[in-house]
């Protein structure tokens, strides 16, 4: 860790003390205050209450149940939500199957291919009310489910639509199979996309599917399963389930279930491991990270500090691929410090409505707690804290864009995923150092490298041993692009020909 003379170490305390804006000679923030901005929300018809989607019908949970969905921008509630219980379950794996022998894996690939493309058309027209439901729901700013969530959900539907007909030639001259019923179970970072994420292969594949959203964000997939609806996929062949950790677990455990697909936290992940030992399920996890975000002397260091940005702030920090470490070579660390104080100085927190808004609000009042609990620990633990120094709205969940210098690798903040709009910066002076630094963790889902040198990023690339390895960028993502992790991150891919290696059987 560089270590900093007493008067700098004040100089940057003394910022998180003050108003960050304020205590810069450039005032940033002021400079740039824009009138509000926010989308309109009168065209938006959400009802008051969603059933299950079982079946192609809207069905009531049979236990009668019902959870409230707010937003956690506001905290006002948007609609209830059905709460499927195991009988609720049993009903839409049993539509599931039905929809996969009778219709869908008997259908050539090349007709399964207009159903896809059918929904990720549904997806542009709808693009709109979905991106603004996405940050009603989630609290992300309108700016990254406009311009990221929305947009990537269709391509990922048109990436797969073209698979569907050219699985032959998509595993060497190998057969592909479909498995059956494929499971899915997705978080609430990225409701929509993680939903196109898990449905768009396994549709391609031939498989059927019952996917529960998580229980902080499920509109977004009840819309989906509107515009499925409206697409008139055959009956069955998408069902779509509400409900909380007792709805997934009653879907992993259904016995008719062949392949479990999970999106989620690394404790989830580890219980749905040991749920499906011993049975002949095939199962995916895409689990929690703590990214390191490797930055080289040599790098463009504005730049950088935008990449830097992107891979925490954007979205609250809320991905788990987020650029949650940063390592900075020793000899830039005090600009790159000072740089990102002036930088989330300037950062827009607030209405994730507002087209302006950088960092919108935390997505559960649980998380906000989980957040809260870790940045106090990383206090206790002596790093210094940088928050910027925003006003934050009265109602609902935020934290602001905050950093921490003085971290240990055995802090708690360097080790936890915090999933919150923080950051711990640690320092290296050599690449071999970045790379130990970097590998010192029970995660490997993602690392960004930053330097002149391409290559320096191959040769960290190979070292780094993490599923998505970003070069002078970070936060991008392509369907074609596979995603995935090592170690406590999980197994198996998502997107690109690897993708699809997940839901298909290999014969030949
Ligand atoms: P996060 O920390 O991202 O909220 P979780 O792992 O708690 O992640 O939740 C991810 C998804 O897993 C949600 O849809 C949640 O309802 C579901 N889930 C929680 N507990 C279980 C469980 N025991 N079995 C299956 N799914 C679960």
């Amino acid at each position: 860790m560089a270590k900093k003379t007493d008067s700098q170490s004040k100089a940057i305390a003394g910022r998180a003390a003050q108003p960050v804006s304020g205590s810069h000679a450039l005032d940033f923030g002021k400079a740039w205050t824009y009138a509000p901005s926010p989308e309109a929300t009168d065209h938006i018809k959400l009802d008051k209450r969603y059933e299950l989607f079982i079946g192609g019908a809207w069905k009531k949970p049979r236990a009668g149940k019902y959870f409230s969905t707010i937003s956690p921008s506001t905290e006002e509630k948007l609609a209830d939500v059905a709460e499927a219980d195991a009988h609720d379950v049993d009903l839409a794996v049993t539509a599931a199957r039905t929809a996969f022998d009778k219709y869908w894996s008997k259908m050539p690939g090349r007709e399964r291919a207009k159903y896809i493309y059918r929904i990720a058309r549904a997806i542009q027209e709808k693009a709109r009310e979905l991106a603004i439901v996405e940050s009603m729901n989630g609290g992300k700013p309108i700016k990254e489910s406009r311009d990221v969530d929305v947009p990537l959900a269709a391509a990922h539907f048109f990436y797969h639509a073209g698979w569907a007909d050219k699985l032959d030639y998509a595993f060497q001259g190998r057969r592909a199979r479909p498995l059956g019923v494929a499971g899915q179970i997705i978080p609430w970072n990225f409701p929509l996309l993680m939903a196109a994420w898990k449905i768009a292969p396994a549709l391609a594949c031939g498989n059927t599917v019952v996917l529960k959203p998580a229980e902080t964000t499920p509109l977004t997939a009840l819309l989906l399963a509107k515009l499925i609806e409206e697409c008139e996929l055959p009956p069955g062949v998408v069902n779509i389930i509400t409900g909380a950790g007792p709805t997934g677990a009653a879907l992993v455990n259904h016995p008719d279930v062949n392949k479990v697909a999970f999106t989620g936290s690394t404790d989830v992940g580890k219980r749905i491991q040991r749920a499906v030992a011993g049975t002949n399920k095939r199962l995916t996890l895409e689990l929690g990270g703590k990214a390191a975000n490797i930055i080289f002397a040599d790098a463009p260091l504005d730049q950088a500090v935008e990449g830097i940005v992107s891979g925490i702030y954007f979205n609250q920090g809320h991905v788990c691929c987020a650029g949650s470490r940063l390592l900075v070579e020793e000899s830039v660390h005090d600009v790159i410090v000072r740089k990102l104080t002036d930088r989330i100085a300037t950062l827009r927190v607030g209405d994730p409505l507002d087209k302006n808004t950088d960092v919108g609000a935390i997505n559960s009042k649980m998380q906000l707690t989980k957040i809260q609990e870790l940045v106090k620990a990383g206090e206790d633990e002596g790093s210094t804290r940088v928050s910027a120094a925003c006003a934050l709205p009265a109602k609902g969940f935020w934290f602001p864009p905050t950093f921490f210098t003085d971290v240990a690798q055995s802090s708690r903040i360097a080790r936890e995923e915090i999933f919150g709009p923080v950051l711990s910066i640690l320092t290296f002076r050599t690449p071999d150092e970045a790379i130990e630094k970097a590998n010192n963790t029970m995660y490997g889902l993602s690392a960004g490298v930053w330097t002149d040198k391409g290559a320096k990023i191959f040769w960290m690339g190979q070292r780094l041993k993490a599923g998505v390895i970003w070069g002078n960028t970070y936060n991008k993502f392509d369907p074609t692009s596979p995603f995935g992790g090592f170690k406590e991150s999980g197994f198996g891919r998502e997107g690109g020909r690897q993708g699809l290696a997940a839901y298909v059987e290999l014969e030949g």
